[in-house]
């Protein structure tokens, strides 16, 4: 069975994450699925951006210095929709202002922008209306409590967002996905949306975020899932233990508890320029996941090599 493959953020390996240079190259090079990150401006208006911090990827700090919170931080709640698309993107860094991704192009012009969710959806339904063949879309809601707090519904915006460009029933071609489990169960029992649902797995100890992801992982945790969503989103490192002396590679296990409670299972984050611990190639690692794991599909920077890795293989059977 072939994978689909999720344009992490884009063709984010190749183009600034999140424009829509990167999501147009992405359905170019044939991604099943174009990703959404969504945050919410002052005006309440969603816009397509990895964090809910400007900083990362725009030259906020330049543009607007006297905008930062107390922690230093530049947030796109903090900043009219009007304001943030005046704002120029780049390739994304760290806190030093060093690229997260060395190896990747420092595009210098200024032609690249953040947009909202309505413009995006708007793109895909024009190429897929040109190209004949329909990408999906794959919309993750960034910190809904956080954004609660903030005075902001995000969730229920997204999904009147959702509906109004047509992604309503279970067969639509989109997943939604969350990190958090309580808000995702808030999205099918409570608010009843009908659209495939993915919770994403990352580390406990990567944010002070409630949700416990280290339960998730057992049967147990993968039932009571399986009672809300369609699939999980796990950490691909999570998929298998690698063996320090020898570097011997086994399976976790994780994906088939989870395909036995019924749930796809579509890792994150495949690189080509950032490998997994145990791998020297991105094709090492997909072979192993794909032809040994057997997942559903996955999140990639690299829609591009990882489309041919898959033709080769089938061509190859
Ligand atoms: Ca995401």
């Amino acid at each position: 069975m072939r994978p689909v493959v999720i344009a992490h953020r884009g063709a984010s390996g190749h183009l600034p994450e999140h424009t829509l240079q990167a999501k147009t190259l992405a359905f170019a090079m044939g991604a099943d699925y174009l990703e959404q990150d969504i945050v919410a401006t002052r005006d309440d208006q969603l816009l397509v951006l990895h964090d809910i911090h400007l900083d990362g990827v725009t030259d906020v700090a330049s543009r607007f210095p006297t905008r930062a919170r107390p922690d230093g931080r530049y947030y796109a709640r903090d900043f009219d929709l009007a304001e943030v698309l005046t704002l120029t993107v780049h390739e994304r860094t760290d806190e030093h202002g060093r690229q997260v991704f060395p190896g990747r192009r420092a595009y210098s012009g200024g032609e690249f922008r953040v947009h909202t969710l309505a413009r995006e959806l708007q793109l895909v339904a024009d190429l897929n209306a040109s190209d004949g063949r329909t990408a999906g879309i794959y919309p993750e809601i960034k910190n809904p409590a956080w954004h609660h707090q903030e005075g902001v519904d995000i969730t229920t915006l997204v999904l009147e967002e959702l509906t109004r460009f047509g992604y309503v029933q279970h067969t639509d071609p989109a997943y939604l996905q969350c990190f958090d489990e309580q808000e995702l169960r808030r999205v099918r029992h409570e608010l009843g949306s009908q659209l495939k649902l993915v919770q994403l797995i990352g580390e406990d100890d990567w944010s002070s975020e409630a949700t416990n992801f280290a339960a998730m992982r057992s049967t147990r945790g993968l039932k009571k899932l399986a009672a809300t969503v369609d699939g999980i989103g796990p950490w691909v490192n999570r998929l298998y233990r690698h063996r320090k002396g020898d570097g011997n590679i086994t399976d976790s296990g994780l994906v088939r508890r989870a395909h036995a409670q019924g749930l796809v299972v579509h890792p994150y984050t495949f690189r080509s320029d950032a490998l997994p611990e145990g791998f020297a190639t991105l094709d090492e690692l997909l072979h192993f996941t794909v032809d040994s794991l057997v997942i559903d599909g996955l999140f990639t920077d690299f829609p591009d090599a990882v489309g041919r890795f898959l033709q080769n293989r089938s061509e190859g059977s």
